[in-house]
């Protein structure tokens, strides 16, 4: 195995899985806390604070779940609620009043078709309203169901910069990840990957000076086109 390392032309895919793995393990040293960011308690409050979490931030979703989820504690609330009175609740948060909608009708479906609870598995989240393929690969990854790599804007992005995948679909993104990386890890670097592209690897200002990574980025000291 040549030295890890950044490498002129087509990598070879031994040297780009060892990089992949020197990554992931280099930013658990680094993070040894990262976690999803969202708070709940039950399987109904991770899929609603996922799905509210679309253009929106985990910081700003935090603070109106706690009062949202009071009020309605089951899927049962959510079927029969008011959209007045949901959006009081969201009106901070964007897309509110397609959230609002989505939420009603994810508590409607849960209860016609799943008697009330949250399934588990991808497939059948990702066919609740408002929740869509990466959604529901969180949520699932989350319970601890099935295993997947849902790429969401950070680990698109730094997939990209890190030399991972080339490519921009969601769906091909995480099909490369999951040739690069040993299934064991992929709950672990889909989490510490989003915290270091929150807390180092801005989409505007990557802060490559005190990248843990940096020796083995391609993207290194990236310099973004000012608009
Ligand atoms: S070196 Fe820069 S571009 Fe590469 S992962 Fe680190 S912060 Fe991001």
């Amino acid at each position: 195995m040549p030295a890890l390392g950044i490498i002129k032309g087509k990598e070879p895919a031994p040297q780009k899985r060892a990089r992949a793995v020197e990554i992931i393990e280099r930013l658990d040293h680094a993070m040894p806390e990262a976690k999803i960011e969202l708070d709940y308690r039950s399987p109904l409050e991770l899929v609603v604070a996922v799905a509210l979490s679309a253009q929106t931030t985990d910081k700003r979703v935090n603070l109106v779940t706690p009062a949202l989820f009071q009020r309605f504690p089951t899927a049962a609330d959510y079927a029969k609620a008011a959209p007045a009175e949901v959006e009081g609740f969201l009106k901070t948060v964007g897309l509110f009043r397609n959230k609002t909608k989505n939420l009603i009708k994810l508590g409607q479906v849960l209860v016609e078709k799943h008697g009330g609870e949250v399934p588990t598995s991808r497939a059948a989240l990702a066919e609740l309203p408002g929740v869509g393929n990466k959604t529901a690969g969180v949520v699932t990854i989350h319970l601890g169901a099935e295993t997947a790599f849902p790429v969401d804007t950070h680990i698109l992005r730094l997939s990209r910069r890190l030399g991972l995948t080339s490519k921009t679909d969601p769906d091909d993104v995480e099909a490369d990840l999951r040739k690069v990386l040993p299934e064991p890890l992929w709950f672990k670097a889909h989490q510490l990957i989003i915290w270091h592209g929150r807390r180092c690897c801005d989409a505007l200002r990557p802060e490559c000076h005190r990248c843990v990574v940096a020796d083995l980025c391609p993207k290194k000291g990236v310099k973004l086109k000012k608009k």
